[in-house]
């Protein structure tokens, strides 16, 4: 507010300013002394991401209200990037060779319910970043270019803002817990139903066995690189993806399939598999930083389907997360 009316107030010293030179340009005699051009008002910057404080619970939109981040406390970032619903008419729909415009279907619902059993859960609410907008007009889980293409102009500032709203949350994750993990919801519509667990690690790389797994340096360059270093179980790094105590393992022993797991260490040769996006790539661990990142892709049947699916998973995805939070990043509510 301070910000507008420093601009408002410049605007109209400015104006007042021209007003008294037209008036007195007329008569103004060769000896009058030029009047020294007023001061340009001072640039409005305007924010790239939300500006805090932060309170806990509260949501903050970008200046367009297409995203919409609710700050949060615990060691949980869930992304919805494909589950908006706005379409609006200024924004043309975006065409392109790669472009994917379908939405993964009650993504961005299952995204809240599942911030919100977790915080009924544990009493800490977890960082949610939500993309209101339809994926047709805007994809946020691509690259400028791709994400905003034939709005470029529009969107670029929607798009900073959304990944620094991520880097908002994750810099208080890391102030407040040091460690903790992005989740990046996603439907699919594969063959198989299961959870598809995307890591960065290819499905090439999980058809190797653990040891040639290992041996590929493959585990160096996951969205969980920081996982990996600091694992506090002492377990190998394969078991991380696909042991009982990977998020595979532990949602495959509450019902919900998964790959990789125990049960699926990795797709068949031919089976289709997501195994991470942009998000994954710039807010995980791959490059730096202490904040993992694991993008989810979900079936549709049992999962996200009814608001019943969506509750019964959320439940089975927040038993599965406390554990392993309490037991790779030693953090309990
Ligand atoms: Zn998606």
């Amino acid at each position: 507010m301070h910000q507008l009316n420093r601009r408002v107030s410049g605007v109209w010293f400015v104006t007042a300013s021209a007003l008294v030179l037209a008036c007195g340009g007329g008569s103004t005699s060769p000896n009058t002394p030029t009047p020294t051009p007023p001061a340009p008002p001072p640039p409005v910057v305007t924010p790239v991401g939300p500006v805090g404080p932060f309170a806990v619970g509260s949501s903050y939109l970008d200046p367009r209200s297409w995203v919409q981040y609710t700050a949060g406390d615990a060691p949980i970032i869930v992304i919805a990037p494909h589950g908006g619903l706005l379409s609006p008419g200024e924004l043309a729909d975006r065409s392109c060779t790669e472009c994917v415009t379908a939405n993964d279907t009650n993504t961005q619902d299952l995204a809240r319910v599942i911030a919100d059993t977790f915080t009924v859960r544990t009493g800490r609410r977890p960082h949610l970043i939500v993309n209101l907008l339809h994926r047709r007009k805007f994809d946020a889980n691509r690259d400028l270019t791709e994400a905003t293409v034939n709005n470029t102009a529009t969107l670029r500032p929607t798009w900073e803002w959304m990944h620094a709203a991520v880097d908002t949350a994750k810099a208080d994750v890391t102030r407040r817990w040091q460690r903790g993990l992005v989740l990046d919801m996603h439907g699919h519509a594969h063959a198989i139903p299961r959870l598809e667990l995307g890591y960065l690690l290819t499905g090439t790389q999980l058809r190797l066995d653990d040891a040639a797994l290992a041996a590929s340096n493959a585990f160096n360059t996951t969205s969980t690189a920081r996982l990996l270093s600091t694992r506090l179980s002492g377990r190998t790094a394969a078991q991380i993806f696909r042991g009982p105590s990977s998020l595979g393992g532990l949602l495959e022993a509450r019902g919900v399939r998964a790959v990789p797991s125990p049960a699926a260490p990795a797709p068949l040769v031919g089976e289709d598999y997501f195994n991470g996006g942009y998000n994954t790539l710039r807010h995980g661990s791959r490059a730096s930083g202490s904040v993992d990142a694991i993008q989810i892709e979900c079936h549709f049947t049992g999962v996200r389907d009814t608001p019943e699916s969506r509750a019964r998973f959320a439940s089975a995805l927040v038993d599965a997360l406390l554990v392993l939070l309490r037991e790779e990043y030693g953090w309990q509510p």
